[in-house]
């Protein structure tokens, strides 16, 4: 059989874990019999980003930005007990955030729901697109142990200072900053997403509290749709609403679904994985940042699975779940088709796509999805699960 052709590489960054294993077997079995793959291979497993000093993952991030559509593994971002697990150096930050720091993006957030795959939420009958802005906050913040007491103080480039706390004794601080910028191009990728896809666009921060942090999202959303966005958006149906957070959570469990809620960076972060798991899984979600000027990176949301790794060493079989990994892979490989006008390796992904869904709706699955399948499912190894995939494919 002749393989289909690519023009431009993808590129491809590979990860840590289970999810690195899942990452071989998937091109072997999958995409490599039939595409005649062009890849520009970036390896950010914790390893070689301790031998790089961390330059590989900055390195992917700026081929990404010149090449236009990366593919991710998920990472190990390290904490203490990594930075023993491997010996490291130093505690290298959390790729994700390097990469979404350069390219400046928004990461959306859908759930793949398959016929036969319970919702544990049954008033959602839609499903939510989480928007997360990928920039700043929490994600770049600086902190500090204040061990003895003393005032912690933030100076602005005006030469005027803020006490933040005055500590009697020991204590935490955090400060995190984000740009009007980073803001603006988030408010524009969400409204252009929305415009792309005719959903109601839903944003929400906590203004009450945060009077200036938070009031600056609320503002720019606002002005960047009154300016930009209102007129197309009436034309289109559709709506933008803003609220707080808490009423946000609120309205959302009580809604059928269909909206993409655009959150901060790190509501986005929590709110993805509860709106995984009412579809299904971590698994069962896709993951693309966007970059303002139009680069892709698509990734899984969940981690490295460690605790199936730690089976795997043992010579154990897992039933980890593969779909987030290979609709990464999909999503990569039909954003290179579009983009280099290759239909045939476009069509490959929604070939590939369909495999993986027909497979779940035939009753062969991972075990993590058993207990949301309507009917006898079989739980299957990895591998096993894999194989069936393939064979639709064939
Ligand atoms: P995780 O790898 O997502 O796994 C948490 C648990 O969720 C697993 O133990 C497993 O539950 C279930 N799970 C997740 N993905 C699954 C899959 N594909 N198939 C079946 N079950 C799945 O999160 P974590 O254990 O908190 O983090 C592990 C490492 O991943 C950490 O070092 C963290 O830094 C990293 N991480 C990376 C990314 C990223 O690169 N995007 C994101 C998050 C975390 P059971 O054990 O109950 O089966
Ligand atoms: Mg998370």
């Amino acid at each position: 059989m002749k393989k289909i052709a690519m023009t431009t590489p993808i590129v491809e960054l590979d990860g840590d874990e289970m999810t690195r294993i899942l990452w071989h077997q998937i091109k072997e079995k999958l995409i490599l019999p039939y595409v005649d793959l062009k890849s520009l291979y970036f390896d950010l497993g914790l390893p070689n980003r301790e031998k790089t000093k961390d330059a590989v993952t900055v390195e992917a991030a700026e081929a990404i930005k010149k090449y236009g559509v990366g593919v991710k593994c998920a990472t190990i971002t390290p904490n203490a007990s990594r930075v023993k697990e491997y010996n490291l150096s130093q505690m290298w930050k959390s790729p994700n955030g390097t990469i979404r720091s350069s390219l400046d993006g928004t990461v959306f957030r859908a759930p793949i729901m398959v016929k036969g795959l319970k919702v544990l939420m049954p008033t959602w009958t839609k499903p939510i697109v989480i928007a997360r802005h990928a920039y700043g906050d929490v994600y770049s913040g600086v902190e500090g142990y204040v061990p003895e007491g003393g005032a912690v103080v933030l100076k602005f480039p005006d030469g005027s200072e803020k006490t933040v706390f005055d500590f009697k004794g020991p204590g935490v601080v955090q400060a995190m900053h984000n740009t009007d910028k980073s803001i603006t191009s988030f408010a524009r990728s969400c409204m252009n997403y929305a415009l792309d896809v005719k959903k109601d666009l839903w944003f929400n921060a906590k203004d009450t509290i945060s009077k200036i942090y938070d009031h600056r999202f609320k503002d720019i959303f606002n002005e960047v749709y009154e300016n930009e966005y209102k007129e197309r958006f009436e034309a289109a149906g559709i709506t933008y609403f803003y609220t707080l957070i808490d009423d946000a959570v609120s309205r959302i469990m009580k809604s059928n679904g269909g909206m993409i809620w655009a959150c901060k960076n790190y509501d986005g972060d929590v709110m993805s994985d509860m709106v995984a798991t009412v579809f299904g899984s971590l698994a069962m979600m896709t993951s693309v940042l966007v970059s303002p000027d139009g680069k892709y990176e698509y990734e899984a949301a969940h981690g490295t699975v460690t605790r199936h790794y730690y089976k795997y060493l043992q010579g154990e079989k897992t039933s980890t779940n593969p779909i987030a990994t290979i609709f990464a892979w999909t999503g990569a490989l039909r954003k290179r088709g579009e983009m280099d006008g290759l239909a045939d390796l476009s069509d490959f992904a929604d070939r590939l796509e369909k495999a993986c869904l027909d497979t779940i709706e035939s009753g062969v699955m991972t075990k993590d999805l058993l207990p949301n399948y309507d009917g006898e499912g079989k739980g299957v190894t990895s591998d096993e699960f894999l194989d069936a995939i393939a064979s639709r494919l064939a």
